[in-house]
């Protein structure tokens, strides 16, 4: 099938994530930091994800340059990307919505900041990362060249283990106990799996 139905699904996720996250950046941001964990290798790691998310797609779609990597565009990998485009925009909408105010790019504890526990949080602690995973896998799905389809999907797979520890470390000391439980009744991403 024509690639350029995978490309224009691709930018059509694009812009919905960007336009989902636009004003809660706008909102949070002005909720001032309490505590940042913003070291070094957090800001390596994001501006992978930049890279291989935003930077990359676009020269493969906008020039030749990255056209000796192209591939042929399948119908299955097509279902499959726009599905798990769906799916991954849809827990990227929940999650930003649930977290409100709370939400950061990155590790950070805002002034006042709540635990959040309820809605997509229920039952799993990383609902944003799971909807980041659902919308990289859709990306590889979708862009048929081996260079800016599958690396931000490894971008994330190195980031996600990186992040995990540090950020539910820090959750636990800012929220003591009430984070241990809330550890103790949820999962990471998938519900009552891990
Ligand atoms: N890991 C979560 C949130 C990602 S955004 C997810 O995948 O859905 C990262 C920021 O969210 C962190 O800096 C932390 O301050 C904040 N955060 C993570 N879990 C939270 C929770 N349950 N309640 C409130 N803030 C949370």
């Amino acid at each position: 099938m024509n690639p350029w139905f995978g490309k224009a699904a691709f930018i059509v996720s694009l812009i919905s994530m960007m336009l989902i996250r636009a004003p809660h950046g706008k909102r949070s941001g002005q909720v001032k930091i309490a505590e940042s964990r913003k070291g070094r290798l957090e800001i390596a790691l994001l501006a992978l994800m930049w890279i291989t998310t935003l930077v990359l797609p676009l020269i493969s779609i906008a020039s030749p340059l990255l056209s000796f990597a192209d591939y042929g565009l399948h119908a299955l990998p097509f279902l499959l990307g726009i599905v798990c485009a769906a799916v991954g925009l849809s827990f990227f909408y929940r999650s930003h919505a649930d977290l409100g105010t709370n939400w950061s790019i990155s590790l950070e504890i805002r002034q006042e900041h709540q635990l959040v526990t309820g809605g997509v949080y229920e039952r799993i602690r990383h609902p944003m990362y799971l909807s980041i995973f659902l919308l990289a896998l859709a990306q590889a799905f979708l862009l048929s060249n081996w260079i800016a389809g599958p690396l931000s999907l490894l971008a994330f797979l190195l980031m996600f283990p990186l992040r995990l520890r540090p950020e539910e470390r820090m959750m636990l000391k800012t929220f003591g106990d009430e984070y241990g439980a809330y550890v103790k009744r949820t999962k990471r991403l998938i519900p009552n799996v891990w």
